[in-house]
């Protein structure tokens, strides 16, 4: 296991569209449990795709305080509810945080480690991450999202917890 170092803008592998994973390989369970070792290395991290550790594979990882750890390969939102405005951060964007439009709730799909099908539905926070982290797999960044480029400001590191 290791702890992977987190790219950051402007690394042009965060704006790249990532590959499907055809198959769920040693290498592939392999960069799971090292991006869930990073995930869980500081504890404001709530989730990480696996462009953010250098890799362009549809691989995210989510990790919320109090939840199981959720694996999620190949992962796509298939259904989104509502819409809310939320403060955001990201590990590739260090130090800034922006007023974002989200949904309410979504339903994702995907694989978990296994190769098995799976369905999250999320709200709050899951429902954020799910959307923050399935974007990264199409080098979507929540600053392409903001309501204003006014709401991005910095913030204290500590402050809070990024994706
Ligand atoms: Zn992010």
């Amino acid at each position: 296991m290791a702890v992977l170092p987190i790219r950051t803008v402007p690394d042009p592998i965060l704006r790249k569209k990532t590959k499907r994973v055809t198959t769920i390989d040693k290498s592939v369970k392999k960069l799971i449990t090292d991006m869930l070792e990073t995930l869980h290395a500081d504890e404001g991290r709530a989730g990480l795709a696996a462009p953010q550790v250098g890799v362009s594979l549809r691989i995210t990882v989510i990790g919320l305080p109090e939840e199981e750890d959720i694996i999620l390969i190949n992962g796509q939102i298939v259904r989104r509810r509502g819409e809310r405005i939320v403060n955001e951060g990201c590990l590739s964007i260090p130090g800034y945080m922006g007023e974002v439009k989200r949904a309410e709730s979504v339903t994702a799909k995907g694989l978990d480690i296994n190769g098995k099908e799976i369905r999250i539905k999320g709200e709050g926070l899951l429902s954020q991450a799910l959307e923050h982290e399935l974007d990264h797999l199409d080098g979507v960044l929540y600053i392409d999202k903001l309501t204003s480029p006014d709401t991005l400001h910095k913030i204290q590191p500590e402050d809070t917890e990024t994706e």
